[in-house]
């Protein structure tokens, strides 16, 4: 089915990830604006994923305690450990 509406929903979703990703021309990318000024929707959605990739990529700059990967690592270890009693890292 196509509609010839021009006020494609769905079509506008998925291009915010490129969007936010900015690997749109800068005409799609006024398009999808011009169509999150209009449509109430597609702006919440897009809201959310831009909020949502502000937060990764926040967390993504802090550093990783090294302490903490090595406990992961060893809870991993020892529960792998724990299923046959060898220990190893045996790949299931
Ligand atoms: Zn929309």
């Amino acid at each position: 089915m196509d509609t010839t509406g021009g006020d494609d929903c769905g079509d506008s979703i998925t291009r915010l990830y490129y969007f936010l990703d900015g690997e749109l021309t800068e005409e799609r990318r006024a398009a999808i604006s011009r169509h999150l000024d209009e449509c109430g929707p597609c702006l919440s959605a897009f809201d959310f994923e831009a909020e949502l990739r502000q937060m990764i990529a926040f967390r993504c700059r802090e550093r990783v305690p090294d302490g903490l990967l090595d406990r992961i690592a060893a809870a991993i270890r020892q529960e792998k450990g724990g299923l046959d009693g060898l220990g190893g890292p045996f790949p299931v």
